[in-house]
């Protein structure tokens, strides 16, 4: 039985106690950060963490990330912390920047993979915080979907994929940011980007200078990632998506060709960007790129819903948080890319 708890206007601490009580009994709770929601449970307890991966149908290898509510317990997981991650922690927590660091052995191996690194963050949600803080555990959460599906922005989501399947869903509304979490690999000098995400690179890089960016957020292929989600398929909706990239005006000339031709064989064809192109299916992603990244997931299930044979994207610009979409653009299309 599923436990869909209401905590849309606020914080309440009464209801969250409960959700907390599940987390201490190793059971898993859906609930809502800035970026996405998280399936959670007790990282340091096994049995919990491995109902994880059931639940997702999640890759053993793929480790999860631990969200913390205070910057002590990063002492309580990492056998050290270099002062990189203290500047840029100071300046970013609570917010969407996970960072990796040598674990120390209190974490399973079940939650890291089986890697000697542990990933870190402090989310920027008060629901994500009480809950953790109620919990006095550190919480795994990787995002709330089924493994190779969109990430989840609204309770909605997570009933979708997982209602009947877990403990509880803590509905929070609508998340903010929309993407994933940045993750930087700080046992590495330079540093090394291994998921753009909330938090942009730019930002990253004017508090700790330069960051070498992983092969792997352009879509190499790489044969032992140091981050191993990302070799896996992610994102992808049912129907096959397209991303067409390039200088604005010829983007929007691609397209136009693209829907017509797609249409006249007679395929349903959903767009998700600025404009309806002609299709059958439009979801316009926003003005902003921030806007974009906000209804990015949303699009791509909205597209599923309405049964689209295929969904063709705007690309945008990779600075900011254009890094971030393009990067969940690209692998839910599995690279099929069509440069305009
Ligand atoms: P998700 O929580 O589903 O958004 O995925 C978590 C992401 O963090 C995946 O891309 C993982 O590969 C990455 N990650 C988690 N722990 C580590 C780690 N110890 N080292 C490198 N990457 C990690
Ligand atoms: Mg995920």
């Amino acid at each position: 039985m599923t436990i869909i708890i209401n905590m849309r206007s606020g914080v309440d601490e009464v209801k969250l106690r409960i959700a907390a009580k599940l987390i201490r009994e190793g059971k898993l709770v859906a609930f809502p950060t800035e970026t996405v929601y998280g399936l959670g449970a007790d990282a340091l307890n096994e049995r919990a963490v491995r109902r994880i991966f059931e639940a997702k149908g999640r890759p053993a290898d793929n480790p999860l990330i631990l969200h913390i509510a205070k910057f002590s317990q990063v002492y309580e997981l990492a056998r050290e912390v270099p002062e990189e991650a203290k500047v840029l922690v100071e300046r970013f927590w609570p917010g969407p920047l996970t960072i990796v660091l040598p674990r120390k052995d209190v974490v399973p191996d079940v939650t890291t993979g089986g890697l000697d690194t542990v990933a870190i963050r402090m989310p920027a949600n008060e629901i994500a915080l009480k809950l953790i803080e109620l919990s006095g555990k550190p919480i795994a959460a990787p995002s709330a979907n089924i493994s190779g599906k969109p990430s989840p922005t609204s309770a909605e989501h997570v009933a979708d994929d997982f209602y009947g399947k877990i403990e509880c869903i803590i509905d929070g509304g609508e998340t903010r940011i929309g993407v994933e979490s940045t993750v930087i690999d700080l046992t590495e000098h330079p540093p090394v980007l291994l998921r753009p995400g909330g938090l942009p690179l730019e930002e990253i890089e004017k508090v700790i200078g330069k960051v070498r960016i992983h092969p792997a957020v352009f879509g190499k292929k790489v044969d032992t990632p140091k981050s191993p989600g990302m070799k896996y398929k992610h994102y992808a909706p049912n129907a096959e998506v397209i991303v067409v990239e390039g200088p604005r005006e010829k983007v929007k000339g691609k397209i136009t060709e693209l829907v017509k031709e797609l249409k006249e064989r007679g395929k349903k064809v959903g767009v998700i960007g600025s404009e309806s192109y002609n299709a059958d299916e439009f979801f316009f992603l926003g003005s902003s790129v921030e806007e974009v990244a906000k209804n990015l997931f949303k699009a791509l299930r909205y597209m599923d819903k309405a049964g689209v044979d295929v969904v063709i994207a705007e690309g945008v610009e990779e600075r900011g948080l254009g890094l971030a979409v393009m990067n969940r653009l690209r692998k839910a299309s599995g690279y099929k890319i069509v440069k305009a």
